[in-house]
């Protein structure tokens, strides 16, 4: 049933009013959006966001939603370089009162069941472990057992802020990242859940490290951010 509820949703549009951008660190920026008052999602889901202030080529982005339902605001946060596409661009632009559509929430990203969990984030794939870290503390269930490993290896983490209750560790190096992966397998084996969010090449070097460490496929759960 929740499969099905989940496959319908992509159907939803919502329009949504920009409030405002936060630069989070070099060349990484949220932008913010009211929240309409019967849009709601799952914490690590993402929605397919459309520029509709102008023409452009590939109009329409998956942009995880990087905050909570009660947080009341639509938040997505991108990085964005010296030579952005004409989506990011056309973000750039926007100012206040400006909207965007978003067609979702879509996505199976989110955590079903209590227990220990590792959230593996790779680069600007933090994103979804925002919303999941949010909705965690304020319903102050699993706290104590989930483990959150961020690799940036420019080391521009961002969101610590939001991360000051969780057990995390902010990574630079993939030979860190494994160690911290293989402490956590090693005590948990195939009763964790795991959460592995960024660029391609990372999360299925990770998703194999994990399976080498006999944790079954059913078990961990991959957001494979295309486009990186
Ligand atoms: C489930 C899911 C969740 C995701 N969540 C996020 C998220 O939370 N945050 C996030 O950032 N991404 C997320 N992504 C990836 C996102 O959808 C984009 O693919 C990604 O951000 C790259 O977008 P882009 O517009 O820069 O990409 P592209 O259009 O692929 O551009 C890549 C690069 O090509 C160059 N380029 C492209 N067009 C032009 C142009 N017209 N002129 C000059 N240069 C150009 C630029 O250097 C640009 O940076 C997610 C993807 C998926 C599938």
């Amino acid at each position: 049933m929740s499969f099905f509820k989940d496959a319908l949703s992509i159907f939803k549009k919502s329009e949504l009013i920009f409030i405002e951008r936060v630069k989070e660190s070099a060349g990484v920026y949220s932008f913010l959006f009211k929240k309409d008052q019967d849009l709601t999602w799952k914490p690590g889901q993402h929605g397919l966001f459309t520029i509709t202030h102008k023409k452009i080529k590939n109009s329409t982005k998956p942009l995880t939603v990087a905050s909570t339902p009660s947080e009341d605001v639509v938040k997505v946060t991108t990085k964005i370089g010296d030579n952005p596409s004409d989506f990011k661009s056309a973000l750039l632009e926007l100012e206040a009162g400006m909207k965007v559509s978003m067609s979702g929430p879509v996505g199976s990203f989110y955590l079903k069941e209590e227990g220990p969990a590792l959230f593996i984030a790779a680069d600007i794939g933090i994103t979804p472990f925002r919303a999941l870290v949010k909705q965690i503390e304020a319903e102050q269930t699993n706290s104590n057992k989930v483990k959150l490993l961020y690799l940036d290896s420019q080391n521009g983490h961002i969101y610590k802020e939001d991360f000051k209750n969780v057990d995390v560790e902010f990574l630079t190096t993939k030979e860190k990242l494994l160690q911290e992966v293989d402490a956590f397998t090693e005590q948990h084996k195939d009763n964790g859940q795991y959460f592995i969010a960024g660029p391609k090449a990372e999360v299925n070097m990770l998703a194999e490290h994990l399976k080498s460490n006999h944790v079954s496929k059913r078990s961990i759960k991959k957001d494979v951010f295309m486009g990186y």
